[in-house]
């Protein structure tokens, strides 16, 4: 049935959750219902897609997990040097391993197979393979989870929630 973006009593994007627990919220009279997509969970009852807490609440920072697929995500999907799109990517460390560089949201970048082979052992200078776009650490985890929903076609009515999108 789907998502919901859970706004703060401030209207600031939250956090996602569930239907079923957005609908607890609603019921408990914890939210209210801000957006709908027109389905009904029963009569006068639509299904929210949007809700807003009626009290703020303070949230501590939450660190994005540095995974394949979160930096393929931060990278559209495309390969840093050469901009290919498809199926064949892997991830590059842009200083090597071998010459110091370190695991971390700087230092990986997606990369098309031909580019990591092609650039091998050396810094991004040394092969004069320079990135357009210097790669850095998603700023806010809630930002970078509402953007992968959004890629996938659904709940594009969060968008007027999120700014920057
Ligand atoms: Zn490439």
């Amino acid at each position: 049935m789907g998502k919901v973006l859970v706004l703060n009593a401030s209207y600031e994007p939250l956090n996602i959750t569930s239907w079923r627990r957005a609908v607890v919220l609603l019921i408990k009279g914890k939210a209210e219902q801000v957006e709908h997509n027109g389905k009904y969970i029963y009569s006068g009852f639509p299904l929210p897609t949007v809700i807003r807490l009626r009290h703020y609440v303070r949230v501590p920072y939450k660190e994005i997990p540095l995974t394949r697929r979160n930096l393929l995500h931060r990278d559209s999907h495309s390969c840093q040097y050469c901009g290919y799109i498809g199926d064949d990517l892997t991830l590059d460390h842009v200083i090597p391993r071998s010459r110091g560089g370190g695991d971390s949201w700087e230092n990986i970048v997606t990369a098309c197979v031909r580019c990591n082979v092609r650039k091998g052992n050396r810094t991004p200078k040394e092969a004069n393979m320079l990135l357009d776009v210097a790669p850095r650490k998603p700023y806010s985890g809630l930002y970078f989870e509402v953007t992968k929903h959004l890629k996938n076609g659904v709940n594009q009515e969060w968008r007027k929630y999120v700014i920057g999108i």
